[in-house]
């Protein structure tokens, strides 16, 4: 069960991979196939099921690319 979502955006982001480096859960990935809207390439939130919310990736992040999200349970 998922705890957590990323939305990474693409519009700014510079495909430093640091997101990927840094998330210790092994969420998020960088494929040699996938780029943003200017051509570096783009992470994908690959392993959602792994996210604990953290956000480490959003901190890590040095163009502020990325929004977390944490789930909580409705009352
Ligand atoms: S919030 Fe934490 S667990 Fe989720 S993708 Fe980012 S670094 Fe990984
Ligand atoms: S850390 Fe930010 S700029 Fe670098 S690849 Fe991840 S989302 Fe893109």
């Amino acid at each position: 069960m998922p705890r957590g979502e990323i939305l990474i955006d693409e519009a700014i982001c510079k495909g430093c991979g640091y997101c990927s480096k840094f998330c210790s859960r092994g969420c998020i990935t960088v494929p040699p196939d996938r780029f943003t809207p200017k051509g570096y390439l783009l992470p994908v939130f690959s392993e959602p099921d792994k996210c604990n919310a953290c956000g480490v990736c959003a901190w890590m992040c040095p163009r502020f690319a990325i929004e977390v999200y944490k789930y909580v349970e409705a009352q």
